[in-house]
């Protein structure tokens, strides 16, 4: 009697813990392409190709490790469409003990697999996650009992739990953050390595020719694909990243150029995120730099916060607070998506640009996704569940326990500010400060008024004052406050009317 692991897409490493027990003499692995996943929604067309490469190529690499592996395609005879009917076919030819499978990362997965023990009949043995350093517990432990969860110190605890960047039982340097030293704007002509670009073998071929076929009404663009899909690709993305970009990651982290949302990133959240690297090796990799003198703290610390601070703790927040998690609108957000999120087809040069990267890449960085396309959603009050269905379906990283912390609690203050102290909202003046964008721009982001006016300065005066119920009480929000009562009344008025008729263009779907 043998065991059936079930390997699920994202899960592609083979220290995952359901394959811990794992006997080549009798057991089986089962990966499928499973139509249900790749279409539950319509995830952007080189997701797709990533995903279902990375597959074919991890269930090559364990059959050569002597796993017995069946694997179904998407287009095999024998495919199920989704993963439970797959399950019981699988169990219905051969004599299975017990099914193993790793904790799945999302919600709605672990919902469905826990049915299976009784409609199959069978044990089902759920493992832990180990595609993360901190285990639930550890985040349910910090999160018990207080007010407020802030990123900040828990990546405090995770770094005195990991000794990473530790001396002794003080953080290296003497300070957590350096944040100060970092957010600098590029200076004119600035000197951007190009990334890593690894051209298609014949796998990621034929499932470029399946993506091409059987998702032509799927968002974003074929062309071009250059990600890894092996775990020695992605580990060379990273090693390059190492070498070559994480030296300036920190100083240019928030910057944003025309034409390139690459910069100094790392690239590497969709390999995090389905197991072809591993949190702790990434954070090793980045400590080593630093200590061998190969790049400055404030770079080592900036990029080891996102993954050892951000990610560990995004993961934590979401298994803590889902299911509520998805039903959170604090805002009472009420507007649908507006269509230039699909085509990027807007005067607003920025938002253009951002929604054209994300097109052509499945790629846009943080401060595009959160300061540009999140900010707009949020001055604008776009419904959460049409927003988190956009970010879900057009990066390839995105998954749900990262995508919807980032989204509905980040951006969208859905949650009150569990997560966040503050709405990330701004004016054009930010975007103005950290890119490019405005100097190629129908508007101009210095008019505050009028039909020529950046539409991000009245919009985000407009949303400070419809919600001044809700924010004014927020120790943060005093002085903006404070700033707008001293306004000129007439001004502001102003700004509210070119608001009011702004979002009137945008509910008509006016181009805007
Ligand atoms: C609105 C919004 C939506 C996002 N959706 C996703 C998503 O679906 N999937 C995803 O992996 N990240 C998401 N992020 C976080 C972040 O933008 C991406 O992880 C990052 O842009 C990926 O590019 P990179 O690998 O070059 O990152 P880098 O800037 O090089 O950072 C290194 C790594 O740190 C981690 N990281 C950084 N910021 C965060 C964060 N806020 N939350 C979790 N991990 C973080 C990622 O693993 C990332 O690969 C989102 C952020 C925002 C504001
Ligand atoms: S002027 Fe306003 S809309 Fe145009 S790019 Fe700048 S911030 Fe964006």
């Amino acid at each position: 009697m043998s065991q059936l692991v079930v390997i699920l897409g994202d899960h592609l490493n083979t220290k995952i813990s359901s394959l811990a027990n794992f006997n080549k003499e009798t057991d089986k692995v089962l990966m499928s392409e499973v139509k249900e996943e790749a279409t539950y929604v319509k995830h952007h067309k080189k997701k797709i190709v990533f995903v279902f490469s990375a597959m074919r190529h991890f269930s090559n690499e364990l059959q050569n490790h002597g796993f017995a592996t069946i694997y179904v395609k998407y287009d095999a005879a024998d495919n199920h469409g989704c993963l439970f009917e797959q399950v019981k076919y699988t169990c219905s030819l051969h004599t299975f003990k017990s099914i193993t499978i790793m904790h799945p990362g999302e919600y709605r997965l672990l919902e469905e697999v826990m049915t299976w023990e009784s409609k199959l009949n069978i044990t089902v043995n759920i493992t832990p996650d180990n595609r993360f350093i901190a285990t639930q517990t550890f985040f349910s432990d910090w999160a018990d009992g207080r007010k407020q969860y802030r990123m900040e110190f828990f990546y405090r605890e995770m770094r005195k739990q990991t000794n990473v960047l530790m001396d002794d039982k003080q953080p290296m340097g003497g300070k957590w953050n350096y944040d100060a030293d970092n957010r600098k704007p590029f200076g004119k002509n600035p000197d951007i390595p190009s990334r890593t670009l690894l051209a298609p073998d014949a796998i990621t071929n034929e499932v470029l020719t399946l993506v091409e076929t059987q998702f032509s009404d799927h968002f974003g663009e074929l062309s071009n694909f250059a990600f890894a899909t092996t775990r020695e690709g992605a580990l060379g993305v990273l090693s390059e990243f190492i070498k070559i970009r994480l030296v300036d990651y920190g100083q240019y982290q928030d910057a944003m150029l025309e034409g390139n949302p690459w910069l100094f990133h790392s690239h590497i959240g969709l390999y995090l995120n389905t197991g072809l690297l591993m949190p702790y090796e990434v954070i090793q990799a980045a400590e080593e730099a630093f200590l061998n003198g190969h790049v400055p703290i404030n770079s080592a610390e900036g990029f080891i916060r996102q993954i050892l601070g951000w990610r560990e703790y995004v993961r934590g927040f979401y298994w803590y607070f889902m299911p509520s998690l998805k039903e959170n609108n604090y805002l009472e957000a009420k507007r649908a998506l507006p269509d230039f999120y699909w085509t990027g087809k807007t005067r607003m040069n920025c938002l253009s640009q951002c929604v054209n990267d994300t097109k052509e890449h499945a790629y846009a960085h943080h401060i595009q996704r959160l300061m540009v396309l999140g900010n707009f959603a949020l001055l604008t009050g776009i419904e959460p569940k049409a927003i988190n269905e956009w970010y879900l379906v057009v990066y390839a990283d995105a998954y749900e326990w990262v995508e919807l912390p980032n989204v509905s609690s980040m951006v969208l203050f859905a949650d009150a500010g569990n997560l966040a102290s503050k709405p990330y909202a701004a004016s054009g003046s930010y975007i103005n400060k950290m890119s490019n964008y405005c100097k190629s721009c129908d508007y101009s982001v210095k008019e505050k008024t009028g039909t020529q006016a950046c539409p991000f300065n009245y919009l985000y005066w407009h949303f400070l004052h419809r919600h001044q119920d809700k924010l004014r009480s927020n120790p943060r929000m005093g002085m903006i406050y404070s700033t707008m009562s001293k306004m000129d009344q007439t001004k502001f008025n102003h700004m509210l009317d070119d608001a009011d008729t702004f979002l009137l263009k945008l509910e008509n779907n006016e181009e805007i």
